[in-house]
């Protein structure tokens, strides 16, 4: 079990996760529902290329929607095609990018610039 706290105010930003595998591919299913979650909860994948960590939405309760709704463009949900779009609760800052609108994926990708990882003690 691992949690990712804010680099700037070690604010916890996710629930306690652990390395998974996606549920599918990055292609959306057909249709214009909102797809199911990529990643199943409590877990996460590191996508080195792009220096994020993809989340299931429910994971990231230490953060709260960007305050400028330009951000949050989307009609089902955010589209998050209009950069970072959720805040750490604790300082303000852009943390990651929620998409769940009904064309484009379901996930979280936390940058991972903005988030350290600490081992749960147990
Ligand atoms: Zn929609
Ligand atoms: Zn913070």
């Amino acid at each position: 079990m691992t949690i990712f706290r804010c680099v700037n105010c070690r604010q916890p930003l996710t629930s306690e996760v652990t390395p998974g595998e996606p549920l599918r591919g990055p292609e959306r299913p057909p249709g214009n529902e909102v797809a199911p979650p990529r990643m199943a909860p409590g877990t996460f994948k590191v996508n080195f290329d792009a220096g994020l960590l993809i989340f299931h939405p429910d994971d990231v309760p230490g953060t709260a929607f960007h305050p400028d709704p330009r951000r949050l463009g989307g009609c089902c949900g955010p589209a998050g095609q209009d950069g970072p779009n959720l805040v750490c609760i604790g300082c303000g800052v852009e943390v990651a990018t929620k998409e769940s609108d009904c064309w484009t994926d379901n996930l979280v990708a936390l940058i991972a610039a903005a988030a350290t990882e600490e081992p749960k003690v147990l």
